[in-house]
């Protein structure tokens, strides 16, 4: 029988140069900090480039060129024009869509039908979208006059490194602002391919500046006068830093932060098609993803109906190599979050959950972790609680939709959540009662540039998407 076995999407169409500058007023330069790194390819530990670490020279002159740009250029520029910068970069960004997704493949580890068919049509599409708001700002509830903030310091992380700088740049450029963005030290390599769009769109010098580095850039960037807003995206315990750094200093600030997403079947939920919301909630991007939904909630009813045929799909992921366009799971993205989820897997098992893994071969080099279950969890265990970020699902049970809510809100993060059942009725009452940013029904990791994003609780505050996503960079 023919069996479909397409060619692994080829590397050679990325031309990836050994070493990188930063991306500042408008052209590669190079680092005044002497520190240097590699960034690594997680399926294969192959060295992809080396990257260099923005030192308080590199910060100053990258946040020098942003206010430059503000207070000359771009801020004096009418939206329409704006737009018209933004509609461009969405256009390069499609015309050169493949080169990016095999990029952030390679660099990230994710599968290259995610990062080709999810990742760069997303990014294409907030630019898009943000490129329509620019010129409607005055006509759209903000107010007689509602003005930029000024320049933005931007941080963002690995999980989605593109999309991330998407979520960011679109709408501060939409509302006039300028930016500085620092991409995670793991993935720097789209963010520096984002700066040559920039160049090839012909923006304004010193609207977008790109600085690598790790997170001692990232906190020399927040903190540096003259930025007036920080955006950041990443783990809890560092938002929380920030917010701390801040304080009093009259910056205004948005937060996106992690998340521990509970998502619910009830026992009249369509069982297949929650089937693959629950894996596509929590393997999508190898489980790196701040609204994964890393606790599978199911009515004990049909507990033992579901999870056979949870296992037996879970049976069918195939994990490799990520540009294999067959590929469902790819590789971790580093070694440090590798060891974050074994480390958390066993407490899990030391803890007393079960665990289980369909029969999975790993590749010798390289990151990886097979996609997991763990069934027998308490709401005590640390798998439970903890935000794994990793291809991992902690399975718990509920009797009653009161105690669905009940153990769904019992956690500190509050993100998202997802609801699977054919009463439409149930649907909104739980929407009501669940402490989540986003409540998914019938679906679970849907995303589009007009909705807005954000979390509850130690999830952070601000919202990203939509017309509630100006809000972030604009002075109402
Ligand atoms: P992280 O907090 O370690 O790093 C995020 C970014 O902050 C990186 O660029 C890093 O270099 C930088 N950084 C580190 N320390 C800093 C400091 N003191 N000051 C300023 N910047 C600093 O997080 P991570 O491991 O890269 O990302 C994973 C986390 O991101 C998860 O918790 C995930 O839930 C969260 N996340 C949230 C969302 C959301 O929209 N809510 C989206 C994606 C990821």
């Amino acid at each position: 029988m023919f069996e479909y076995a397409p060619a692994p999407e080829s590397r050679d169409i990325v031309d990836i140069q050994p070493s990188y500058g930063l991306f500042i007023n408008g052209e590669f330069v190079e680092a005044q900090g002497e520190e240097r790194a590699k960034t690594v390819n997680p399926a294969t530990e192959e060295v992809l480039a080396e990257i260099s670490y923005a030192g308080q020279a590199d910060v100053d002159r990258a946040v020098r060129a942003a206010q430059d740009a503000y207070d000359g250029v771009w801020g004096r520029m009418p939206g329409r024009e704006r737009a018209k910068y933004l509609f461009r970069i969405a256009r390069i960004i499609q015309e050169r869509a493949r080169e990016f997704a095999v990029l952030e493949s390679l660099d990230n580890g994710k599968p290259i039908r995610e990062s080709r068919d999810v990742d760069v049509p997303l990014v294409a599409a907030h630019f898009f979208y943000y490129a329509g708001w620019a010129d409607k700002l005055e006509h759209a509830g903000f107010g007689a006059n509602p003005r930029p903030l000024g320049v933005a310091g931007q941080v963002i992380p690995w999980n989605f490194p593109l999309l991330m700088l998407a979520w960011k740049i679109a709408p501060a450029l939409a509302c006039g602002n300028t930016v500085v963005l620092k991409p995670a030290e793991t993935t720097p390599l789209t963010a520096l391919l984002f700066a040559d769009v920039c160049r090839q769109a012909e923006l304004p010098p010193g609207v977008v500046n790109i600085i690598t580095g790790a997170g001692e850039t990232g906190r020399m960037l927040v903190g540096r006068e003259g930025v007036d807003k920080v955006a950041f995206t990443g783990s809890t315990e560092v938002g929380k830093q920030i917010a701390r750094t801040l304080a009093g200093t009259g910056k205004k600030l948005t937060l996106e932060l992690g998340g521990k997403a509970a998502n619910i079947v009830f026992e009249d939920a369509p069982l297949d098609q929650a089937v693959e919301g629950i894996v596509n909630g929590i393997f999508f991007n190898q489980g790196h993803v701040c609204c994964a939904g890393s606790r599978l909630l199911v009515q004990e009813s049909i507990q033992d109906e579901l999870l056979d045929a949870l296992k037996r799909r879970l049976a069918t992921l195939r994990l490799g190599d990520p540009l294999d366009k067959n590929t469902d799971i790819g590789a971790i993205n580093s070694a440090a979050q590798l060891d974050k989820i074994r480390e958390l897997s066993r407490a899990g098992e030391e803890e007393g959950a079960e665990r289980w893994s369909p029969p999975c071969e790993l590749p010798d080099r390289g990151y990886w972790f097979p996609p997991t279950l763990f069934t027998g969890v308490a709401q005590s265990h640390r798998i439970a609680r903890e935000e794994i970020f990793g291809p991992v699902l902690s399975v718990l049970t509920f009797r009653t939709p009161a105690e669905a809510i009940e153990k769904a809100n019992n956690t500190p993060f509050g993100l998202s959540a997802g609801v699977w059942t054919e009463k439409g009725s149930r649907i909104l009452w739980m929407a009501q009662r669940l402490r989540a940013g986003v409540v998914w029904a019938n679906t679970f990791n849907r995303f589009d540039p007009a909705s807005p994003f954000g979390g509850y609780k130690e999830s952070g505050f601000g919202r990203e998407g939509g017309r509630h996503g100006l809000e972030a960079y604009l002075d109402v």
